[in-house]
């Protein structure tokens, strides 16, 4: 019996994980982080649930590329109790091998190279070269005993990559009778090709030179064949270049440990050239607060302040709920006078996701028995189900907890909603809690100390303080509290009997309850 599990990154923007189960031996291929926003309690990401596997043996995880939403959650999942090997391509395995060490986690790391075949009996895994915005990332075609699934990752047809070959169709096509097809569905929408990865070097290059002063590019730092573009134009142009971020220089220190990046035109100090020879990369593209764009943007960096004609090239597209973060960055540069240019007004960036053509190229080449859309909301799913539909191949639409399992067909067996953890910081905070803070916020809350005395049951003193209380409760609940101590009641029979009143009082006025807290101390 063959099961598949997607564990999360279906139906949703991130947070990629998708379980294969053949008679309770599982792989786990990817593991990410999703990121929650701003404006989420205090809550900055979310890891899968791994739930449904917790009676399985987990044979590994496998990762298709060094992306957080395909790797960020590894850490904590085996911190979390799911202890298997991780294997990665050489880059990948790096960024791994970093995150281990920031968060003092131990991850038994099994690098394989690019094109290797992986024996994880019951499973044989061969790993292929595809083309994504970062280095090192491959598809997976899976042999189990029951037939073959591929599973693409994250992909694009380049046909002229900055680093690497344009990816072939020919290793897919040698698979006759694929089970499934797990395909991404990021730019299902997509009906225009993609350009080329090497078709920004003339963009970056006319406006680096043009710039009357100092030139910012925020980019993300895992995108190496960008970053190598960057350097290989700032070299043309005699610039220097200065690293903005943490990520940003632990990635460059990577890629040029592996050869991709020649280190020898940075600088660690902006004022020893002058400003027009100056090409700074930063991250923070997304608008993240903490990041040092934003902290450029909003005038509080402390290295770095903007002049007027400093030119910001922001190369990377929005990530779907980074909106409003972004625009308001943006927004901030214009008025510090920066030029500023932008995907949409400028090609400044261009995607690492398979557009149509490129989707209905593997799809005709693979020709599955069942088409899987992966990695999208659900418009993104069903438009590349459609897709197939078009092309007279069946699809399955599957979502986040879900779990199918194969017989003669594809049946749903079960399915949770419940599939995320919830992460501050390293903390994990369950649902319940996000909850509690939810309540708080949109209800506020009331908090009663009474004394009591333990022999006459008199209230002797009490206080009430309130967080986003609008209506006035003091006499209510000096009411009650003397009401019901001179019924008989002490401690905690009078504490619930006075919160139930106040809770009932405030529906009653405002149709709300909000989070009550009585204490009474003898
Ligand atoms: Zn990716």
């Amino acid at each position: 019996m063959i099961r598949l599990i997607p564990l999360g990154g279906l139906g949703e923007i991130g947070m990629n994980a998708f379980a294969i189960e053949y008679q309770d031996d599982v792989i786990v291929i990817d593991c990410g982080i999703y990121f929650t926003g701003l404006d989420h309690l205090g809550v900055n990401f979310a890891a899968p649930n791994l739930h449904a596997l917790r009676d399985k043996r987990i044979v590994a995880f496998i990762m298709t590329h060094g992306h957080e939403d395909h790797i960020g959650a590894i850490p904590f999942v085996i911190k979390g109790g799911y202890k298997a090997p991780v294997y990665a391509s050489p880059f990948t395995s790096a960024l791994l091998a970093a995150k281990a060490l920031d968060q003092g986690c131990e991850i038994d790391l099994r690098t394989f190279e690019v094109g290797a075949t992986l024996d994880l009996h019951p499973f044989t895994i061969e790993t292929i070269s595809v083309n994504h915005s970062i280095i090192d990332a491959v598809a997976l075609v899976i042999t189990t005993p029951r037939g073959v699934i591929i599973h693409t990752g994250d992909f694009r047809i380049d046909e002229k990559p900055f680093y690497g070959q344009q990816m072939t169709l020919k290793s897919f096509q040698k698979e006759k009778n694929v089970l499934a097809l797990l395909s991404d569905s990021t730019n299902a929408e997509k009906t225009c090709a993609n350009h080329s990865e090497s078709s920004l070097i003339p963009t970056f290059e006319e406006l680096i030179q043009s710039a009357p002063q100092l030139t910012i590019v925020s980019l993300f730092a895992s995108n190496i064949g960008r970053l190598g573009q960057l350097f290989a134009v700032a070299k043309k142009l005699e610039k220097r270049i200065f690293l903005l971020g943490r990520s940003m220089q632990q990635n460059v220190e990577l890629a040029a440990e592996k050869g991709y990046i020649d280190m020898s035109i940075l600088t660690q100090d902006i004022g020893a050239h002058p400003r027009k020879k100056i090409l700074v990369l930063a991250t923070g593209s997304q608008g993240e607060v903490r990041s040092g764009l934003s902290r450029i943007a909003s005038n509080q960096h402390p290295l770095l302040k903007l002049e007027p004609q400093d030119r910001v090239i922001l190369s990377s597209k929005s990530i779907p709920g980074n909106e409003r973060a972004i625009n308001t960055m943006v927004n901030q540069l214009f008025m510090q006078q920066a030029d500023v240019f932008y995907d949409g007004a400028h090609h400044t960036h261009v995607s690492g996701h398979a557009s149509r053509p490129e989707l209905e190229a593997l799809m005709c080449a693979v020709r599955p028995q069942t088409l899987i859309p992966i990695h999208g909301e659900m418009r993104h799913l069903i438009q590349h189900a459609d897709l197939a539909t078009k092309n007279n191949i069946p699809h399955l639409i599957m979502q986040s907890g879900d779990i199918w399992e194969y017989g003669t067909s594809w049946t749903k067996v079960s399915s949770t909603r419940d599939t995320r953890v919830h992460l501050s910081e390293s903390i994990a905070i369950m649902e319940g809690l996000i909850r509690e803070r939810r309540h708080l916020a949109q209800k506020g809350a009331i908090f009663v100390a009474a004394y009591q005395d333990d022999d006459s049951g008199k209230i002797l003193d009490w206080s009430l303080e309130s967080i986003g209380i609008s209506v006035n409760i003091r006499a209510v609940a000096d009411e009650a509290l003397h009401l019901y101590a001179k019924k008989g009641l002490f401690g905690k029979d009078l504490a619930e009997k006075v919160r139930l009143e106040l809770r009932r009082h405030m529906q009653r006025i405002t149709g709300e309850k909000p989070i009550t807290v009585v204490q009474v101390m003898g």
